[in-house]
């Protein structure tokens, strides 16, 4: 990590190796902040640097604060104008990972949410690929859980949920796959460790509803609706079982770090025919070209650093 690069701490751009927080402070005591993972795509025929959606992502940001009673003083627009900032000051001319986070900033012993003080700060790297067999990922089913809405609150991206996340990617790493499917607590297929799913059954497009313990991700978001208007492709939104993934004609999962990966074998079976799908191949290529404001249509998306 470049630490001569600038972050947004403590309500100023600073380089990133003087962006430091106290050992004592809340939020990495408890796990009690929020965070995003926003994305900046670099378009080379245009030699412009584009961000997706970052209102959808701070609006996430914002909802994720608000479950766990927090405060800060930005909105959407200024949280938008501060990234521009944040990315002019570097100058960026390449893909790059942005992750803003609301903390918890007070120090010394106490676990509550009340009564505590909220810092947002942001920083940005330049984006390595997420998970190396994109187009043809071999996934386990998790023996961890989704934690459960009742438990932390799931649609949000709260930093002490990610210990979930970690035990589920650790554990699926060691054991030979690239990623894992997560059961919630009722045995349906909830999502990856930091990805949400989706399969092909008879022609129609499965994902888990928002209310089956997933993060209401962005990219799958914008998958539905690529996958609805430019592919003319039914898409519903239901529960999907354990067994169902077996039978499927293909499968794919999708975040901001990841895009769209294709799920080629799940637990040694092949998925369909064992290779990427003809919908997996067209929605990625498809999504390729939105983020990088390549589709006049979806222009509203990508917000141009100027
Ligand atoms: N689920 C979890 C648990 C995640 O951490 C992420 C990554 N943010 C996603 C799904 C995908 O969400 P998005 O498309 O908004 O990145």
């Amino acid at each position: 990590m470049d630490l001569t690069k600038h972050a947004f701490f403590e309500g100023k751009i600073t380089p990133l190796g003087e962006a430091k927080i106290n050992i004592a402070t809340h939020g990495f005591l408890y796990g009690t902040a929020v965070f995003g993972g926003m994305r900046g795509y670099w378009n080379e025929e245009k030699q412009s640097l584009f961000v997706f959606r970052p209102y959808d992502h701070f609006r996430r940001l914002l909802n994720s604060g608000r479950m766990m009673a927090m405060n800060i003083q930005y909105d959407e627009e200024s949280l938008i104008q501060l990234t521009l900032d944040l990315l002019r000051s570097d100058n960026w001319r390449q893909d790059v990972y942005l992750r803003p986070t609301i903390y918890k900033a007070d120090l010394g012993i106490g676990v509550r949410l009340h009564n505590l003080k909220d810092e947002f700060c942001m920083f940005v790297i330049a984006y390595e690929p997420y998970v190396k067999n994109d187009t043809n990922a071999h996934v386990t089913i998790s023996s961890w859980r989704r934690i459960d809405d009742n438990v932390i609150p799931a649609r949000g991206k709260i930093a002490g949920a990610y210990a979930n996340s970690a035990l589920i990617k650790t554990d699926a790493n060691r054991a030979g796959f690239d990623e894992a499917l997560v059961l919630d607590h009722n045995g349906h297929v909830s999502e990856g460790s930091a990805m949400n799913v989706f399969m092909v059954r008879d022609g129609v497009l499965v994902t888990p509803p928002v209310t089956d313990n997933i993060l209401e991700g962005i990219t799958r978001r914008s998958i539905i609706e690529l996958a609805r208007n430019e592919l003319g492709i039914e898409v519903v939104e239901r529960s999907i079982d354990r067994t169902e993934v077996f039978i499927a004609e293909e499968m794919f999962m999708t975040g901001t770090a990841a895009q769209v990966v294709a799920v080629t074998k799940i637990d040694h079976r092949p998925v369909g025919a064992g290779t990427m799908g003809p919908i997996t191949t067209k929605l990625r290529s498809l999504f390729d070209d939105v983020v990088r404001a390549k589709h006049s249509k979806y222009q509203r998306w990508n917000v141009e650093v100027k």
